[in-house]
C-alpha cells in the first residue's frame, strides 16, 4: 500500500487539527470511518496529553482506525521511517540538547561518526551463523553508522521536512474499551485514552530496532550484521552489564537484562523488554513488563488506568523531543511500509500490547 492510498480522501471522515498557540507539538488526526464519536474524542484527548508535555513545533500526521483482529492485541502502530547517518543524528541531538538529561545523554554518545554495539543472530556471528552468542561489532560499517527513525522523531530533531503520513494506529474492536475516564476505567474494559497515548509514544520514537533483528531471526532469515541498519535513537541508550563493560550499546535479542542509561551503562534508569521471540516474550520497543515503569510498558490490564510517567517523558527528551518546562510536566491521570524520502527506505513493525497483564 502506498502512502497516497493510505490517506485517500475517500477513507477520511474527519480531519481533526488541534494545536496549542505558539511553539507546540501539533497532531493532525485522520480518523477512518471505523471510529466512533467516542473513540475520536478519546484519541484526541490522548494526543493532547503528549502535546502538553512536548514543545517541539512539529506536526505529526496520524491515521486512526478500529478493526477486529481477534484475541491478543489491543492496539498496533505502523510508522513511516527515515534513515539517517549516525553523524547527522548526533549533530542534531547536539543542537537540540536543552535539558540537563539531554546534555548527559549526549555526553555518553560517540562523536566519532560510528557506534559500537553488541549484536547476535547474524550470519557472520563469529560463534557460528545465527548464534545467540553475542559479539562486539565496532568496525564502523553500515550498521554502526546508520540510524533509523520514525518520521515523527526525525521531525522533532529537525532532520528533515516531511508532510506525509507519519503512521497509522489501529485499535482492536475485539476488546471492550472505556473511552471516558471521568468515572475511572470500567471493570472488564481497557483504558482507550491510555492505549492511544501508548501507540502515539511509539509513533514519536519509542521504538527499538532490536525487534527487527528478533523477528527476522525467528522467520529464519539470515543477514550479516551490516544488514541491520536499524539502530533507533532510543537504542543509543540501551545497555546491559556486558555492553557496559565494553563501552558500547547492547543491540542483541536475548534474555539478558537491558536497560536505559544516560552514562554508558553505569546507571540503570529503567529496564527494557528483551524480545518477543528470543527475549522475555515482549517486543523490545517497550519497557520491561510488570514493573509499572510507564505508559510504554508492553501490556495493559482491564480497568487499568495507563499514565505517562517521568520515565516515558525522559525517553522522549533524550531522543530529540523538547519537554515542556513545568514543575509538574506529567499530568495527573485526568505492515511494513516503505517510505522513500530521498534517502534509504524504511521499515515498519507492528507494535502490540498483549492484554494479559494481571490486575494489581
Ligand atoms: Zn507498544
Amino acid at each position: 500500500m502506498n502512502r497516497s492510498s493510505a490517506v485517500s480522501t475517500a477513507m477520511l471522515v474527519v480531519l481533526w487539527s488541534w494545536s496549542f498557540p505558539a511553539r507546540a507539538l501539533n497532531f493532525n488526526l485522520h480518523f477512518l470511518p471505523s471510529n466512533s464519536p467516542q473513540s475520536i474524542t478519546a484519541f484526541t484527548q490522548a494526543s493532547q496529553i503528549w502535546a502538553s508535555l512536548l514543545s517541539d513545533a512539529v506536526t505529526v500526521n496520524l491515521t486512526v482506525g478500529v478493526s477486529s483482529s481477534g484475541a491478543g492485541v489491543l492496539g498496533s502502530s505502523t510508522m513511516s521511517y527515515f534513515s539517517s547517518s549516525y553523524l547527522d543524528v548526533y549533530s542534531k541531538l547536539q543542537a537540540d540538547a536543552t535539558s540537563l538529561n539531554d546534555k548527559k545523554a549526549l555526553s555518553s554518545l560517540s562523536s566519532s561518526g560510528s557506534l559500537g554495539l553488541l549484536i547476535n543472530h547474524t550470519s557472520d556471528d563469529p560463534y557460528g551463523s545465527g548464534s545467540v552468542s553475542w559479539y562486539l561489532d565496532s568496525n564502523g560499517s553500515a550498521n554502526n553508522s546508520t540510524i533509523m527513525l520514525s518520521t515523527a522523531n526525525a521531525k522533532a530533531m529537525d532532520l528533515f521536512h516531511y508532510s506525509g503520513m507519519d503512521g497509522t494506529i489501529t485499535f482492536n474492536s475485539y476488546y471492550s474499551f472505556d473511552y471516558d475516564r471521568s468515572d475511572g476505567i470500567s471493570v472488564g474494559s481497557y483504558d482507550f485514552i491510555g492505549l492511544a497515548a501508548h501507540e502515539i509514544g511509539h509513533q514519536l520514537g519509542f521504538v527499538s530496532g532490536v525487534d527487527y533483528l528478533d523477528s527476522t531471526t525467528f522467520q529464519k532469515q539470515s543477514y550479516t550484521a551490516d544488514h541491520f541498519t536499524y539502530v533507533e535513537p532510543l537504542d543509543l541508550f540501551r545497555y546491559s552489564q556486558s555492553s557496559k563493560a565494553l563501552g558500547v550499546i547492547d543491540w542483541t535479542a536475548d534474555t539478558r537484562e537491558k536497560y536505559l542509561s544516560l552514562d554508558n551503562g553505569a546507571t540503570a534508569i529503567a529496564s527494557f523488554s528483551t524480545g518477543k521471540y528470543y527475549g522475555d516474550g515482549r517486543q523490545t520497543s517497550h519497557w520491561k513488563d510488570y514493573l509499572d515503569i510507564g505508559i510504554m510498558d508492553p501490556t495493559a490490564a482491564p480497568a487499568e488506568w495507563l499514565t505517562v510517567s517521568s520515565n516515558d517523558v525522559l525517553a522522549m527528551d533524550i531522543i530529540g523531543w523538547d519537554v515542556v518546562k513545568t514543575s509538574n510536566a506529567v499530568p495527573e491521570p485526568s505492515a511494513w511500509q516503505l517510505v522513500a524520502v530521498g534517502f534509504s527506505c524504511a521499515v515498519m513493525v507492528r507494535r502490540y500490547r498483549a492484554p494479559d497483564k494481571s490486575a494489581h
